[in-house]
């Protein structure tokens, strides 16, 4: 079965919600599809408190609303349906979906997001699920009054590792350099917290467990070290879900998409929003940014490609 709509846009998390608001509201038939439920990484986080106006809000709580509000201006939004490819023809956009459905539009929005980056060591596959986890909102309260292990040294690493101190009886941030990438806020508070402990220029060689996860090994300083643990959260950024493209459109070197400014990929009718783009930061103000930039260029580009279409007909 194939659908018709004048924007298709694939990913429902802030940037992809925002986009569905905008061009709902400028009556553009418009479907969202997302392979979880509407939020993205919003059903990850534990508190917001940096979205300007609200001074703070839960995750999902702020998922909620986005997708109530969208759907409120006709926002045809449809939860767990995964995306198999998107290509062009000619001057549609098409979406195959894993339901065997096709879905075409002249305009297409990408707020795919992204998927948690690997340490890839031993250990760390075996033992997914088994004391190895990617989400401390998530997994954190399965830890209670455990020692736990944070690999990174960014903003998740630091804010997740601070969150996790609310189960577990212990974390220990272990970074692979001397100093954090992490803003001087969150790392001012995990220093603050007593229950943070820092390991420092240790390189993480393999995540031991038998059926769950009993230890974390690390070299520091040219010796083996072990660090007991039961469990191991990784925090050390993520890969852009740019892949679901059939067609190349031009990207940086670790796979996220370069826009223009009104956030058009290098095809036509196709836009990037979010953390699937290449941006200087990852954060929900930005990626609402992102997505309404897009509705609107993405509203321009339906109407002249009508006008064109139909003085051809003419
Ligand atoms: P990130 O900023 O890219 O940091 C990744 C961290 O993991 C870095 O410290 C990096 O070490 C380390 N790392 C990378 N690969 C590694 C490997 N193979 N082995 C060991 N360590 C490795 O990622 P993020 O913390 O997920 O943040 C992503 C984006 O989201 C950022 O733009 C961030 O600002 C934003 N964010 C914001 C907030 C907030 O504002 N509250 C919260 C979470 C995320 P090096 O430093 O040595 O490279």
């Amino acid at each position: 079965m194939t659908e018709r709509f004048d924007v298709i846009i694939v990913g429902g998390g802030p940037a992809g919600l925002a986009a569905g608001l905008y061009a709902a509201r400028m009556d553009l038939k418009t479907v969202l599809v997302d392979r979880g439920p509407l939020g993205g990484q919003l059903h990850n986080t534990e508190l917001i408190e940096d979205y300007p106006g609200i001074e703070s809000i839960l995750g999902p709580e702020l998922a909620l609303k986005m997708g109530e509000h969208a759907i409120k201006f006709g926002l045809d939004a449809r939860e767990y349906e995964p995306v198999r490819t998107v290509s062009v023809e000619g001057d549609d956009k098409v979406v195959q979906l894993e339901s065997g459905a096709e879905l075409r539009a002249s305009a297409l929005i990408l707020a795919a997001g992204g998927l948690p980056r690997k340490l890839e060591v031993p250990g760390e596959e075996e033992l997914a699920g088994r004391g190895v986890s990617y989400c401390a909102v998530c997994d954190g309260a399965f830890f209670k009054g455990e020692e736990l292990a944070v690999v990174g040294g960014g903003d998740a690493a630091l804010e997740e590792g601070d969150f996790l101190t609310r189960y577990a009886s212990k974390v220990h941030i272990v970074h692979r350099r001397g100093e954090f990438r992490a803003q001087p806020i969150l790392q001012d508070r995990a220093r603050a917290n007593p229950k943070i402990g820092f390991i420092m220029d240790a390189q993480v060689k393999e995540i031991a467990g038998n059926g769950k996860v009993t230890s974390l090994r690390y070299d520091q300083g040219g010796e083996a070290r072990e660090l007991p643990v039961g469990g191991v959260f990784i925090f050390i950024g993520f890969n852009p879900n740019s892949d679901i493209l059939d067609v190349h459109v031009d990207h940086d070197p670790n796979g996220y998409i370069l826009t223009r400014p009104d956030m058009m990929t290098s095809i036509p009718g196709i836009w990037a929003v979010g953390d699937v783009r290449s941006q200087l930061t990852k954060q929900i103000a930005t990626a609402v940014g992102d997505g309404t930039t897009a509705a609107v260029a993405a509203s321009a580009y339906v109407s002249s490609l009508r006008d064109r279409q139909r003085t051809a007909t003419a």
